[in-house]
């Protein structure tokens, strides 16, 4: 059975360098805010092409302190897309901001930039893309729309890690990019990690005093803060990892690309990668009428398949009495019908 990861074959492939670098670390007698993080920090600022990276804990908080440095609060409205993972939406809620959702494209599956211009009002302060399985959402004509109606962008780019439109990378366009290094994403950690990617000296600034306690000295403390650092055995392994990610990312191409002529006499809709975009498959996604049934079909084939998402954001019991009388008709179609094949960079190997 394929299953949709293989964590063991990706450490199989590197074990050595993790090994060796696992211990070098426990032997350093420094386990915080040290050299590794210091240099993933660089290593990935140069890897996306932009001046500025700072490790935090995880995607969430990468999502929540790039809106709180920027200054988004409780009365604004921020623009999201309504077939998004939860944790977009949670995170302009943990800045008591309201989530304003706008439906994406059925066939990018990304926010459509033709429905934002409806729901903006005076309340509005950010637009909040997310690059959806991989694929980066129209920056262009987002950031257009931003820079006319003088909000700013928060590019949730947790799936995303190399994506991008022409030569540039997502998590270069909006005023930051939030990436998440949970262990499923093209680049994951041994355990949670994220990053906020920007080009602001003093934005950079900011979120590096609210992940360490408002603190840029110790026992100085500048701003109210929030603990949310990257450890340095994770930027350690993540330092390892992002060597491999260009090569991982292109076997995920390359077998995204496989399965689709395999299945391409089925009645399915895959997600369309607009030219000159660079899709990185997190997902390779498609729709499909009979979706139950097709799964189960795929999984007597030998490929399990998973559900990403099956219950759009405002219909989850955390959301639902606030966005009551709201309809989503295209996220909700896409919830019903959606189904994602298993994709990575060892499909073919140990099963
Ligand atoms: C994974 C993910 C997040 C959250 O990242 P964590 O590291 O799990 O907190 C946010 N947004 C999207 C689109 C994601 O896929």
């Amino acid at each position: 059975m394929i299953l949709p990861n293989n964590f063991k074959a990706e450490y199989q492939s590197i074990q050595e360098e993790v090994k060796a670098k696992a211990i070098e670390v426990l032997e350093s007698g420094w386990y915080i805010m040290g050299n590794e993080l210091e240099s993933f920090e660089e290593e990935f600022a140069d890897y996306i092409g932009v001046k500025h990276c700072v490790g935090v804990a995880n995607g969430l908080e990468a999502l929540f302190l790039s809106l709180k440095a920027l200054g988004i609060t409780s009365g604004d409205e921020v623009i999201v897309p309504s077939n998004t993972y939860i944790a977009t939406v949670l995170a302009i809620s943990q800045v008591g901001a309201t989530p304003v959702f706008v439906e994406p494209n059925i066939e990018t599956h990304n926010i459509d930039p033709n429905l934002i211009e409806a729901k903006i009002t005076p309340r509005t302060k950010a637009i909040l893309p997310v690059h959806l399985y991989g694929l980066c959402a129209d920056m262009i004509a987002i950031k257009a729309i931003a820079e006319k109606h003088n909000l700013v962008i928060v590019e949730d780019a947790a799936q995303a890690h190399g994506s991008k439109i022409g030569d540039q990378c997502a998590g270069t366009f909006g005023n930051t990019g939030a990436f998440s290094f949970y262990p499923t994403k093209n680049l994951g950690a041994y355990g949670d990690g994220g990053a906020i990617t920007t080009n602001g000296d003093a934005l950079a600034k900011k979120i590096r005093l609210l992940r360490n306690y408002g603190s840029a000295k110790k026992y100085h403390n500048d701003i109210v803060g929030y603990n949310s650092r990257l450890d340095e055995m994770q930027a350690a392994f993540l330092r390892i990892k992002l060597k491999h990610l260009d090569s991982w990312n292109d076997l995920r191409r390359k077998s995204a690309l496989e399965l689709k002529s395999q299945f391409s006499d089925q009645q399915w809709n895959w997600q369309a990668s607009p030219d000159n975009f660079h899709h990185i498959y997190h997902q390779l996604i498609a729709c499909s009428a009979e979706r139950d049934q097709t799964i189960d079909r795929l999984e007597k084939n030998g490929l399990k398949c998973l559900i990403h998402y099956p219950i759009p954001p405002y219909k989850s019991d955390a959301y639902n009495k606030m966005y009551s009388g709201h309809s989503y008709p295209i996220a909700d179609n896409i919830a019903q019908t959606i189904f994602s094949l298993p994709l990575h960079g060892y499909m073919w190997e140990a099963k």
